[in-house]
C-alpha cells in the first residue's frame, strides 16, 4: 500500500476507535452506578481518640474500623500489644452497619464452622466483658426446607455439627407441625426446618460502635477519620504506616479494610483477589411474626430489637469494574456456578457506570498524595426499589401477621467476596509483619469477633483456637484447587 494510503487507513482506524470508545463511554455513563459514596452513616456515633494524640509508635496498627478491625484490636490489646486502629470514615460506617444482622452458626460449611462457633461465643459474652449490652439477642435461626432432599441435607449437617461441637451447637430438625408453632401455616409450604435456638442477631447500627467503646475502655486507641495511605518496609519487612496525618512506626500491621483491602494491598504489590457485591435490606414495621431470624423460599427476615423486621432482598448485583476483569481468572469457578443457573442464583452481574468510574481510580500512589481512601470516606450501594418491593410483598404473603407492615427504611451496602467465598485471615508471606483480616463475604458480621481473635492470635504468635489453614492467603496462588463454599 502506498504510504499516503497507509496513513489514511491508520487515521480511519484511530477515528473509528475513538468513536467506539466515545460511544461506549456515553452508553456506560448513562447507566446506573451500583457502588455509591455516602455522607450519612447508619452506625451510631461513638467517641474516638483525638487525632492530636496519634502516637508516633505502636506495637500493631489495624487498618479499618469495621467488625473485623475492631475485633482484631480488642484481642491484640488483650494479648498485651499496644494497638492503634485507623478508620478512614466512621467506626462501623461501611458494611458492618449496613448488613442484615444475623449472628449465627446454623448451616455453616464445615471449614468455617469452628470460626462461626468461636465468634458466636465471643458475641454472646461481650455484654459481660464490657458491662453493657452490645445488642446481641438469641432469638434463634430458622432455615426452612421445602423438599425431602433439603431436609436430608439439614439432618446430615445437624448430626455432624452437634457431634463436633456438642456444647455449642443446639440445632434441631423441626417437623412441619412444630414449624407451625413458630410460623403459623408454614407447613402449607415447608416440610421442616433446621432450627438453632442459640443463634440470633445483633443490631448492625449499634454493635461495632459499642464494641469499639468497650475496646477503648480496655486500652485500644481508635482514630477516625484517619485514612492509612500505605505501609513502609525496611529490608522487606513492615517498618511503619503512613496516614493522612503522618507516619506511625510499627512492625505489625493488620489490613481489615473490607471492600478496600484489594486496592490498598495492590499498591503494596500484593494481589488479593476480591470482588465487591452489593446487597439490599428493607425494614418494615407493624405486626409480630417469628421472633428470630430465618429464611426459606426466597424470604429472609430478622426481628430487630425494636420489634420491626429487616427483610433481605435478592438478587445481589455484582457491579462490573475494571478490577473484575483482572480477578476474572480467580473467579471463574464462582462465575461458572452462577452462569449454570442464573435465574436461581442469588447473584446477578450488572454493567453500569461503575466500570467507567473504576477506570479513573488511581491504583498506585505516592505517600504524599491524597488517596481514594480520603476521597471516599464511606462506601455504600444503590438500593433496588422494585426488587425490594417484591421482597416485601413475598414477606407479607408468607407472614400474614405482617400483612399491614409498612416500609420504614431501605438501604444497601457492599459485600467483599473472595473467589471461594471464604475469609482471608493470614500473614502475607511476601511481607513479614503484614497480616490480612478481610474478604468475609456475606457472613462477616457473624464471623467478625472470631476472625478478630484468630487474626490477633496469628499476630501475637499465640496458639490459634481455630485452624487458620482454610483462611490462608496463599491458597489463591499455591496451585491447589479452590474449594468453592456457600455465598450465603
Ligand atoms: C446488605 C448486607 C447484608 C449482610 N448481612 C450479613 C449478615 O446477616 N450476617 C453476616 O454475618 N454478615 C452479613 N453481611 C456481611 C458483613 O456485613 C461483612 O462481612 C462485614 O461487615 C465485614 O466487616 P469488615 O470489618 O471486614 O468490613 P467493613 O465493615 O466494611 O469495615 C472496613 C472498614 O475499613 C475502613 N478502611 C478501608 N480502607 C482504609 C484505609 N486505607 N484507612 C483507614 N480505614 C480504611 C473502611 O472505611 C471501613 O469502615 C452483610 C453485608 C451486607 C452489605
Amino acid at each position: 500500500m502506498p504510504q499516503s494510503n497507509q496513513l489514511a487507513s491508520k487515521a480511519a482506524n484511530v477515528v473509528a476507535g475513538a468513536a467506539v470508545g466515545a460511544f461506549t463511554a456515553l452508553a456506560l455513563s448513562s447507566q446506573p452506578r451500583w457502588l455509591l459514596e455516602s455522607g450519612h452513616p447508619r452506625a451510631i456515633f461513638t467517641e474516638t481518640d483525638p487525632i492530636s494524640q496519634i502516637p508516633s509508635e505502636a506495637d500493631v496498627v489495624v487498618i479499618g474500623g469495621g467488625i473485623a478491625g475492631i475485633s482484631t484490636a480488642l484481642f491484640l490489646n488483650e494479648y498485651g500489644l499496644r494497638t492503634v486502629v485507623f478508620e478512614k470514615g466512621f467506626v462501623g460506617g461501611e458494611s458492618s452497619s449496613r448488613n442484615f444482622g444475623w449472628v449465627y452458626s446454623n448451616g455453616f460449611h464445615e471449614d468455617k464452622l469452628p470460626l462461626a462457633v468461636d465468634a458466636k461465643n465471643i458475641w454472646t459474652g461481650l455484654a459481660n466483658r464490657f458491662g453493657f449490652d452490645v445488642s446481641v439477642r438469641q432469638g434463634g435461626n430458622l432455615q426452612l426446607a421445602s423438599n425431602e432432599e433439603e431436609l436430608e441435607a439439614q439432618r446430615a449437617w445437624q448430626r455432624e455439627a452437634s457431634q463436633r461441637f456438642p456444647k455449642d451447637i443446639d440445632a434441631k430438625i423441626l417437623r412441619a407441625s412444630e414449624l407451625d408453632e413458630l410460623i403459623p401455616r408454614a407447613s402449607a409450604k415447608y416440610i421442616g426446618a433446621l432450627h438453632q435456638p442459640s443463634d440470633g442477631s445483633a443490631e448492625p447500627t449499634h454493635a461495632v460502635p459499642l464494641i469499639a467503646k468497650g475496646a477503648r475502655a480496655e486500652g485500644v486507641k481508635v482514630f477516625a477519620p484517619v485514612a492509612v495511605r500505605a505501609v513502609e518496609t525496611e529490608g522487606g519487612a513492615v517498618h511503619s504506616v503512613v496516614t493522612e496525618h503522618g507516619e506511625v512506626r510499627t512492625k505489625r500491621v493488620v489490613v481489615a479494610g473490607g471492600a478496600w483491602s484489594r486496592l490498598f494491598l495492590g499498591n503494596l504489590g500484593i494481589n488479593l483477589p476480591q470482588q465487591n457485591i452489593t446487597s439490599n435490606v428493607i425494614r418494615v414495621k407493624g405486626g409480630t411474626a417469628h421472633q428470630g431470624a430465618g429464611h426459606g423460599g426466597g424470604v429472609a427476615w430478622r426481628e430487630q430489637i425494636d420489634g420491626s423486621y429487616s427483610i433481605g432482598v435478592t438478587p445481589h448485583p455484582i457491579p462490573v469494574t475494571w478490577d473484575s476483569f483482572r480477578v476474572l481468572p480467580d473467579f471463574m469457578p464462582a462465575l461458572r456456578q452462577l452462569l449454570k443457573n442464573p435465574l436461581n442464583s442469588p447473584l446477578t452481574i450488572r454493567v453500569g457506570s461503575d466500570l467507567l468510574q473504576s477506570m479513573r481510580t488511581n491504583r498506585r500512589w505516592r505517600n504524599d498524595e491524597i488517596t481514594e481512601f480520603e476521597r471516599v470516606r464511606m462506601l455504600t450501594a444503590k438500593p433496588l426499589m422494585r426488587a425490594g418491593d417484591r421482597a416485601v410483598a413475598a414477606t407479607r404473603e408468607f407472614f400474614p401477621a405482617l400483612a399491614d407492615a409498612r416500609i420504614i427504611e431501605r438501604w444497601a451496602g457492599v459485600i467483599d467476596a473472595t473467589p471461594d467465598y471464604t475469609s482471608v485471615i493470614s500473614e502475607v508471606p511476601a511481607m513479614p509483619g503484614l497480616f490480612i483480616n478481610t474478604g468475609h463475604g456475606a457472613q462477616g458480621f457473624a464471623l467478625g469477633p472470631g476472625a478478630g481473635r484468630l487474626a490477633a492470635q496469628l499476630v501475637a504468635e499465640q496458639a490459634p483456637l481455630v485452624d487458620p489453614e482454610p483462611f490462608r492467603l496463599s491458597r489463591f496462588s499455591d496451585g491447589q484447587p479452590l474449594l468453592l463454599r456457600e455465598f450465603l
